[in-house]
């Protein structure tokens, strides 16, 4: 040993490639003086460090401190050991690579940091105003990369040259924009216009001229990060107006706000709500109206899903007279998002009365994530409605190897999975695998993710119904095909995303799977783990007159629930269907059950969007003034052993309750504790008989929060331990998870 020079070996894991950590670890090394090497591995980043023993220790200190991170670096592990010092060793060096150059990650897109904004707002800066401001730590990169190694040649940024102020700033490792692949400025970057209705360019200020469009009350599709939206005033005018051209069903709309004060006027926000759309991701956040029954024209409940600027762009358009805009995905119904500037102004035409374009292209479309904040039994935590931008492509780490593994999810809200090691690299956003055109965009991911992240799959993994558009891709591939049934799918989903294993209980809520037995399942207890699932118990089926056609016709469910009720009332028409079972399959899905009860007691016959029926029955529910109890139902054992929970008593109560005048919020929520009530009550009786005292909760049943609320800390009152998702959704987007963990666990076909 020299003299008290000390040499170490270190090797961090986590989220530590694309995100700036090398540059990162070069101004620790700086600061420190410490010299050596970093490099990215398969495994993370590794390298050597040299210094006195003081230096060191404060090296190793600052490589795992949040407080001095990357805003993006999570750090998982940090290992580290002394080795023999290298003599006359000078300078700290960033290596290439250590081995196909495949290893380093595409980090998900990431809001505008407070840096850039300053600039930005800097008139003194040389980026003043610039829309295209981006770092290190901040910028388009999933939406941009076109291939791999990510470097700037590899995205839609290759046909900008730099000029010399920027690719000095790119080459100086002292400089924020240090490798920055997308750095740019006015000089050399892309380039910003306003285009009217006719899709012609508009000579003069891009930002001012849509601003002023906006405050005329017209509407704006703006070019974004991932695709296109639709932006306009928040008030009453300029938002039907939209949605009528858009002939866009009750579906609520999300709001952009200027900042968290902007936020504050129209919804309440705690702390980890704030946190969530002020960071770095800035998704749009389920938020509480703040004055109840308000925005209706925004949102058909109680809850309104908001987002802060998370481009320039977007910080520009916002720093105007207007602090709050309605910002909607640009997608032709039921069509992906549109993402080029000739496809928006074909496509947009009659509904957008002009166009904030730019010259960068988006390679690949990703819509806005969407989640609440919910209390998952440890804490408030992130709880997906939707994963996609800002979070897609970082992938889910999880327990057991899932390499060469391609999970394709379900149909509705499509997503897939790819496994490499223990990372699962989930899709973003894709869509409803219900048209050719969302299916090409499907299929184009999966081949991108593939080349993205070299991984070439052995198995795929789909859902058992024979029709989904995923099942006949998996067909297609000529791989070894896995199908595991829909509701066993989520609840493995569910264990994976809390790093279960064992056996637990699952209580798998959601609207339609094709079960087992050939009918529609979605109320299902289940019981098992990645070796094999059960069905412990379920809802008694019930008839859906008209097979799909009730998803949207609610009060065929409603007329269904009287008829099987014994009850009168049913129209005579869907009662005939019924009894002569004329297209009636039966299902077991909770979704339905709540659509056919929303009918009964509000009389509303129709809905415009899937599921809209289970949304409004729990904000009717939120009015309710007192502690509703509960109403009966009924335990049986079926012919096949499985447990049935029979709503026929509930349903009578209900009606009953309704005809003599109860208030229709009240009767909602008493809805709510009675599902409640007996599904505690189920899991009680599955403990008994298997001593499992683990409950997951899975399915997109459970977006609704006083269920998920209500039955966790109910199960949790009974001694079990609740585990609900926390970084895949509950809904169907979630099922490729479950998929996988099917697959790596040697599942039987089901
Ligand atoms: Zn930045
Ligand atoms: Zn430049
Ligand atoms: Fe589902």
């Amino acid at each position: 040993m020299t003299g008290g020079i000390q040499r170490i070996q270190y090797a961090v894991t986590g989220i530590v490639q694309g995100v700036g950590f090398r540059p990162f670890l070069h101004r620790l090394a700086r600061e420190t003086g410490v010299t050596g090497f970093a490099r990215n591995t398969g495994h993370g980043v590794s390298g050597e460090a040299q210094g006195d023993a003081q230096a060191v220790g404060v090296f190793l200190a600052g490589l795992t401190d949040p407080r001095r991170l990357p805003p993006l670096a999570v750090v998982r592990e940090m290992t580290h050991q002394a080795i023999a010092p290298v003599p006359g060793e000078t300078g700290f060096a960033i290596c290439a690579s250590a081995a196909d150059g495949r290893e380093t990650l595409i980090s998900p897109d990431i809001g505008m940091c407070e840096d850039c904004r300053r600039e930005l707002f800097d008139p003194a800066d040389r980026r003043y105003r610039y829309p295209f401001i981006n770092c290190t730590n901040c910028g388009p990169r999933f939406t941009i990369v076109r291939r791999v190694p990510y470097d700037r040649a590899s995205t839609t940024m290759a046909r900008f040259a730099m000029c010399a102020d920027c690719a000095r700033e790119y080459g100086d490792i002292e400089d924020r924009r240090y490798h920055a692949q997308p750095d740019c400025c006015s000089g050399c970057g892309p380039r910003l216009w306003y285009a009217g209705a006719d899709g012609n360019e508009q000579p003069g200020d891009a930002i001012a001229q849509a601003q002023a469009l906006l405050m005329r009350g017209g509407v704006l599709a703006v070019k974004g990060l991932g695709g296109f939206h639709l932006a306009c005033l928040p008030d009453e005018a300029a938002s039907s107006m939209l949605r009528a051209r858009k002939h866009r069903d009750e579906k609520p709309f999300a709001l952009m706000c200027r900042d968290m004060d902007a936020v504050r006027r129209i919804c309440i926000a705690g702390a980890e709500e704030e946190q969530a759309l002020l960071g770095p991701r800035k998704p749009i956040v389920l938020l509480r109206k703040r004055q109840r029954g308000s925005l209706t024209w925004l949102s058909d409940n109680e809850d309104i899903g908001v987002m802060l600027p998370y481009t320039p762009l977007h910080a520009l358009l916002m720093d105007g007279e207007a602090d709050t805009l309605v910002m909607t995905s640009a997608n032709p119904s039921a069509l992906p998002a549109v993402i080029s500037n000739d496809e928006a102004v074909a496509s947009l035409h009659g509904i957008a009365d002009g166009y904030l374009l730019h010259d960068r292209e988006i390679e690949a479309r990703c819509d806005d994530s969407v989640l609440r904040i919910a209390d998952d039994g440890r804490g408030m935590a992130e709880y997906f409605i939707r994963r996609s931008r800002g979070y897609a492509p970082q992938p889910v780490h999880i327990d057991f190897d899932c390499t060469g593994v391609l999970a394709l999810g379900a149909e509705q809200k499509a997503s897939f999975a790819l496994g490499k090691g223990q990372d699962v690299f989930y899709s973003q956003h894709i869509g409803d695998l219900k048209n050719a055109e969302t299916l090409a965009h499907y299929e184009d991911q999966i081949a991108r993710y593939m080349s993205l992240f070299g991984i070439e799959p052995k198995r795929v993994v789909c859902d058992l119904h024979p029709d989904y558009l995923s099942s006949r891709y998996a067909g297609r591939t000529g791989l070894p095909v896995l199908r595991v049934q829909h509701h066993h799918a989520h609840m493995l989903s569910c264990m994976a995303d809390n790093g279960l294993d064992g056996e637990c209980i699952g209580v798998i809520w959601d609207g339609t799977g094709l079960g087992e037995d050939q009918t529609i399942w979605g109320g299902e207890f289940l019981i098992g783990g990645y070796g094999g699932v059960s069905r412990a118990a379920s809802m008694r089926p019930i008839l859906l007159p008209g097979g799909d056609a009730a998803i949207r016709q609610i009060s065929r469910i409603g007329d269904s629930l009287l008829w099987d009720a014994g009850l009168p009332g049913a129209s005579p028409l869907t009662a005939a269907m019924l009894d002569k079972r004329i297209n009636c399959p039966p299902s077991s899905g909770m979704g339905r059950l709540f659509d056919g009860v929303y009918a009964l007691l509000t009389g509303r016959r129709d809905v415009t969007y899937e599921g809209q029926g289970a949304v409004l029955l729990e904000a009717l529910a939120c009015g309710a003034q007192d502690e509703a109890g509960s109403l009966p139902v009924q335990l049986y054992t079926d012919e096949s052993g499985v447990l049935r929970l029979d709503t026929r008593p509930m349903i009578r109560a209900l009606v009953s309750l309704r005809d003599g005048g109860a208030e229709s919020a009240r009767l909602a929520m008493m809805f709510h504790r009675t599902l409640i009530g007996a599904a505690v009550q189920i899991c009680v009786q599955l403990r008994g008989r298997t001593g499992l005292d683990r409950v997951v909760l899975s399915g997109g049943v459970f977006f609704n929060q006083i269920l998920l609320r209500g039955l966790s800390s109910a199960l949790r009152d009974q001694g079990f331990g609740v585990y609900i998702h926390h970084r895949v959704s509950t809904s169907d987007e979630g099922i490729a998870l479950g998929q996988l963990a099917a697959a790596c666990s040697g599942g039987q076909d089901a």
